[in-house]
């Protein structure tokens, strides 16, 4: 059993903060591992010990692994929280940190490895006997067999990078007719974004709800679940605004859907955060894929039920944490989040950059705030637009949508444009509030957005 006494944190902007302020609490002092564009940013400011690891492109900073772990080693850090992005899903880096005699803070390096990965997670899936996307994982990457595939499974489909992620390096496939030139691109796109050319196909679900599952592997290996989230409101499949517990299930299916969560995540010999994402169509729901990872969208998780994850995470790593089953509890009202980001929302959501001037998030009961920036500091376009979370806690799912619209009217973030006008259309609209959307609704409704 091991006991930190400093932590490095290898990531930046909302998230690092976040693991500041719980190692604050825990006692424990922190090493930033950040880029030369990064010195104006609150986490540089709070950290107890900042080291700079490279310049702003992330493959000479946060991607690099030997730079990540000699910055760790030199600010005399026993730990790494990896946060998420970045290497936080790198099975390679999770090795090197423990070679380097420093704990990674997350799941085993075979856990990744077989979790992580979308192809070999769907191979231990189909053993557990949990539903999965009808598909083609197969080796054959001859663009001959995938469109044999594609017919097989029927249009449309969603081809898909074997090593994407966040979102991006997935086409969809309505006819026939375009098979061949997506599949092409795609295995051109897989292998300049993440280095591999293999893709996967699954039928693509035109009316699913994105349903996910917190599960939390202690240090004994015990996995258990702390319920669910819905993420349907996406943009370029990715999320936008996320909610604890998700609206749409049945007693029944929450407790079908946290079973297969948790049997997934036990045969991973997972430790630590992680999530488990389904689709939800039609009252069958379907494994997605597996983060081996604390999630964005965790505050909400933390809001229902009382806990803190990043603190469970860490406590985890040390082999200090068992679940006490005198302290689980069940979800308690409802909480919403929303991401905050630097983008014009009136010209199809370009990144907006630039010096933040006057910043205010109004207070009150049920309101959290998690961001990375501060008036005087300045958003760059190196990285991701998102610059804060807003997460609110109230008693109903209605008072929550209420309370969310009032702190966005009352939020003030001068110097860049913000999605807070869209965010605040999205959450008045008569889908949103019934709690019928897909994951389609963006595209649907707010096309213009997108
Ligand atoms: P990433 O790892 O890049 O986030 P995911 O596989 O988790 O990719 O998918 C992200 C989102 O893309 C999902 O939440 C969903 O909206 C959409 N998506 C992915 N696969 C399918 C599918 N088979 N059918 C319909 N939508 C899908």
């Amino acid at each position: 059993m091991a006991k930190f006494s400093r932590i490095a944190i290898a990531n930046r902007g909302e998230v690092a903060v976040r693991i500041i302020k719980a190692c604050e609490e825990m006692g424990l002092e922190t090493v930033l591992l950040h880029s030369e564009a990064d010195i104006n940013s609150r986490a540089f400011r709070m950290a107890t010990k900042t080291i700079c690891i490279g310049p702003a492109p992330t493959a000479e900073s946060y991607l690099n692994i030997k730079a990540n772990i000699d910055g760790a080693l030199a600010g005399g850090a026993q730990a790494i929280h990896p946060g998420f992005g970045f290497l936080s899903e790198n099975a390679d880096f999770a090795e090197a940190v423990q070679k380097a005699g420093l704990t990674f803070i997350g799941p085993s390096a075979e856990s990744i490895r077989s979790l992580g990965d979308k192809v070999h997670c769907k191979e231990l899936a189909k053993r557990a006997g949990l539903p999965l996307v009808p598909g083609y994982q197969g080796e054959n990457q001859t663009v001959a067999e995938l469109i044999k595939q594609a017919e097989k499974i029927g249009y449309p489909v969603i081809v898909k990078a074997a090593a994407g992620g966040g979102g991006r390096g997935m086409k969809l496939i309505r006819d026939s007719a375009d098979a061949a030139e997506l599949i092409e691109s795609a295995q051109r796109e897989a292998q300049s974004a993440f280095g591999s050319p293999k893709v996967f196909l699954e039928k693509y679900l035109d009316r699913a709800k994105h349903i996910e599952f917190q599960v939390f592997g202690d240090s004994t290996g015990n996995v258990i679940h702390f319920f669910d989230r819905e993420c349907s409101v996406q943009r370029r499949h990715q999320k936008i605004i996320e909610e604890a517990t998700s609206p749409s299930l049945t007693d029944d299916l929450r407790r079908r859907m946290g079973e297969a969560a948790c049997a997934i995540a036990t045969l991973g010999k997972y430790k630590g955060a992680g999530t488990v994402e389904f689709l939800l169509q039609d009252g069958e729901f379907y494994l997605l894929e597996v983060n081996t990872r604390l999630q964005v969208e965790h505050p909400v998780t933390e809001e229902v039920l009382g806990v803190d994850l990043v603190k469970m995470q860490i406590l985890t790593a040390e082999g200090n944490f068992v679940h006490d089953p005198k302290l689980i509890r069940s979800p308690r009202g409802h909480s919403i989040e929303c991401r905050i980001y630097a983008e014009n929302p009136y010209m199809g959501g370009v990144p907006s950059t630039g010096l933040l001037g006057r910043i205010e998030w109004p207070e009150g009961p049920g309101r959290r705030y998690e961001y990375g920036f501060s008036e005087g500091d300045t958003i760059t376009s190196f990285y991701d637009p998102m610059i804060a979370k807003v997460i609110v806690w109230d008693e109903s799912r209605s008072r929550a949508i209420q309370k969310m619209i009032r702190v966005l009217k009352d939020s003030i973030v001068f110097g860049v444009h913000t999605n807070i006008p869209y965010l605040i259309e999205i959450l008045s609209h008569k889908e949103f509030v019934n709690g019928t959307m897909t994951t389609r609704f963006i595209e649907t409704y707010f096309a213009d957005a997108l």
